[in-house]
C-alpha cells in the first residue's frame, strides 16, 4: 500500500525539497519558524529568506551556533531583504 503510493508520487512529479514547512505552497511567504510573519530576512552567507524580523533576531541572538533552518549553514547575519 505504501510502496504504491511512494511509486505513484515518485512517478507524477518530483519530491518536495527539504522544507520545514509540511504545506508549501500557501506558506511560502511566511516564516519557516513561527509561520505567521511575513518573511523578511535573508540569512548571509547562504542567502535564504526564510525568517521574519523576531526569528532573525532570535535566530542570531538567542543561539550559540545560529544555523539557517533550511541548509543548515551556519550563519552569522541576516539582511533585512525589501520586496516589492
Ligand atoms: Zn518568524
Ligand atoms: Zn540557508
Amino acid at each position: 500500500m505504501r510502496e504504491a503510493w511512494e511509486n505513484r508520487l515518485e512517478a507524477r512529479e518530483p519530491p518536495p525539497s527539504l522544507s520545514v514547512s509540511a504545506s508549501a505552497s500557501e506558506d511560502d511567504k511566511q516564516c519557516v519558524v513561527c509561520c505567521e510573519a511575513e518573511r523578511s530576512h535573508a540569512l548571509i552567507p547562504c542567502g535564504h529568506l526564510s525568517l521574519c524580523e523576531a526569528c532573525s533576531g532570535m535566530l542570531l541572538l538567542g543561539t550559540r551556533e545560529p544555523l539557517c533552518p533550511l541548509c543548515r549553514t551556519p550563519c552569522k547575519q541576516a539582511l533585512r531583504v525589501f520586496q516589492s
